[in-house]
């Protein structure tokens, strides 16, 4: 009995350094989980179709990069086809609403939100759309408001949320009614409120400028660059891929990390007006984008990049075209609304792989938000 229990004892303590050594190595090698930094690409209104007819005419996708993939479902509180503001608060804050709402449940309750879980855990943040910043898909990360049509409140919001980088348009919502171009009613003058805290740019040349030399540890800018909505993709500037890059040199000194929200606005504008050509324009410039935000993660290596979509807008199908010629020649649409039909998912780098598959806008929103709040150091 005494020799069986001696070699039963060293098997024992065989096994368990075998484990041991097996933990070791996982813990060593495996690539960690919990990304260091969150670059979520958004195309408003960019379903399959919106994605297909780009890739036809370009020959290929910055998309293509990322390397885990799936759909989101998109359905809103009580209405089958979702809008912006319900999908948008879907993703920033895991939770369902009404179309309409900004961060609030149906019932008008603030819902937090991946930025604001973000802030909370010391990461810089930043926002950068091809709209006013005011409109829907951005607002939902910073504001709380029942009424996405509130632009001036929403602006508000905004301006006392503390986001470190904001670049798009809508100026006019925060100057008061008395400077010219303003878009609000009363005196309030946020450009005043926020300069203390905020580097102002208004132009291409100080955006330039202002990428160009040196900036204080932490200096937060806020680029509003139009009166309200920018023009189309060929008339805007600084260019959605400009801006992502100046923004990622901006967030990219916080140690604590980042958590950036780049949107491509207009692909859904694009599609209510059912014009291909323009949905085509406005995928590859929102793709652009996603290349440098692609290029940064790729040298970074601690960075998870997800682009999708808030949902499908103009129900659109692409019927004919040339793949050798780079040319799509026919196209449908069944609306000049949205749809309710499934957007892409894609997702690169740590954090990536459980994103996969099938599921609700929610679950998106949900997975970045455990991201943000156990983000790795
Ligand atoms: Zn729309």
């Amino acid at each position: 009995m005494r020799k069986t229990d001696g070699v039963h004892r060293r098997l024992t303590v065989a096994a368990l350094l075998a484990l041991l050594a097996l933990v070791g190595c996982a813990s060593t090698h495996a690539p960690p989980v919990d990304p260091h930094n969150i670059i979520l690409f958004i195309g408003d209104g960019m379903g399959v179709s919106h994605v297909t007819a780009a890739r036809v005419e370009s020959g290929s996708l910055n998309m293509e990069r990322l390397t885990t993939g799936g759909f989101l479902a998109t359905h809103a509180v009580g209405s089958f086809v979702t809008d912006s503001a319900a999908s948008g608060t879907a993703i920033a804050t895991g939770e369902s609403t009404v179309n309409g709402a900004i961060s609030v449940s149906p019932a008008g309750a603030p819902l937090k939100t991946v930025l604001e879980y973000a802030e909370e855990n010391g990461m810089a943040t930043g926002l950068a759309v091809t709209c006013s910043i005011t409109h829907a898909t951005p607002a939902v990360f910073v504001a709380h408001v029942p009424d996405r049509s509130d632009d001036v409140l929403i602006a508000e919001h905004i301006a006392a949320g503390g986001v470190d980088v904001l670049f798009g348009g809508g100026l006019g919502y925060f100057l008061p009614a008395s400077a010219l171009g303003s878009l609000r009613k009363d005196d309030r003058n946020l450009i005043y409120e926020m300069e203390g805290e905020m580097t102002i740019v208004r132009t291409e040349e100080e955006f330039n400028e202002l990428l160009g030399r040196d900036r204080s540890d932490g200096e937060r800018v806020a680029g509003l660059f139009y009166r309200a909505h920018p023009p189309v993709e060929y008339e805007r500037a600084p260019s959605l891929a400009r801006l992502t890059a100046g923004a990622l040199d901006i967030l990219a000194g916080d140690e604590d990390g980042f958590f950036l929200m780049v949107e491509g606005s207009q692909i859904d504008w694009a599609g209510h007006e059912n014009n291909s050509d323009w949905i085509i324009a406005e995928t590859l410039d929102f793709d652009a984008a996603v290349g440098i935000g692609m290029d940064f993660a790729e040298r970074d290596g601690r960075t998870l990049v997800v682009v999708t979509s808030d949902h499908e807008t103009g129900g659109y199908a692409v019927l004919d075209g040339s793949v050798a010629e780079h040319r799509v020649s026919r196209t449908g649409f069944t609306t000049g609304g949205h749809s309710a039909s499934m957007v892409p998912l894609l997702a690169y780098g740590p954090g990536s792989s459980h994103l996969g598959g099938i599921h609700d806008n929610t679950f998106l929103g949900n997975a970045l938000i455990e991201h943000v709040r156990s983000v790795a150091r």
